[in-house]
């Protein structure tokens, strides 16, 4: 379920062409992206951000509840642990704010508790 979502704030708020995180729109009427140049219209990028901040609040307000219990009861993901192969593996997101950073994604595997990081 909430697998999806997080490929689509991705899309979303990312650069199309580069994959990093795009700036708030300033003054000026296009967002320019600080890697490659990419250029966004303010008035595209407003009605993404509606949409993707949507759905991005929805999983961010059950990976809280959840952490605050263990954290094997969090969200669960088909991937496939590196270590033992176990498929199932539970994650949390991290969302880096800053313009250079995109979003984390924690996992750990059910099975051996090996925990992965996977930047976006
Ligand atoms: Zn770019
Ligand atoms: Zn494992």
């Amino acid at each position: 379920m909430s697998k999806k979502s997080i490929s689509f704030v991705t899309d979303l708020e990312f650069c199309p062409t580069c994959g990093t995180i795009l700036p708030l729109p300033g003054m000026d009427d296009y967002v320019t992206c600080k890697l490659c140049g990419y250029k966004i219209h303010v008035q595209e990028f407003d009605g993404v951000k509606i949409t993707s901040s949507i759905v991005f609040n929805r999983p961010e307000t059950l990976q809280t509840n959840a952490e605050e219990g263990e954290t094997s009861s969090g969200p669960l993901a088909d991937r496939k642990c590196s270590k033992c192969g176990h498929e199932k593996m539970s994650y949390t997101t991290r969302q880096t704010r800053s313009a250079d950073e995109g979003q984390t994604v924690f996992f750990t595997c059910l099975n051996c508790k090996s925990q992965e990081i996977e930047y976006s």
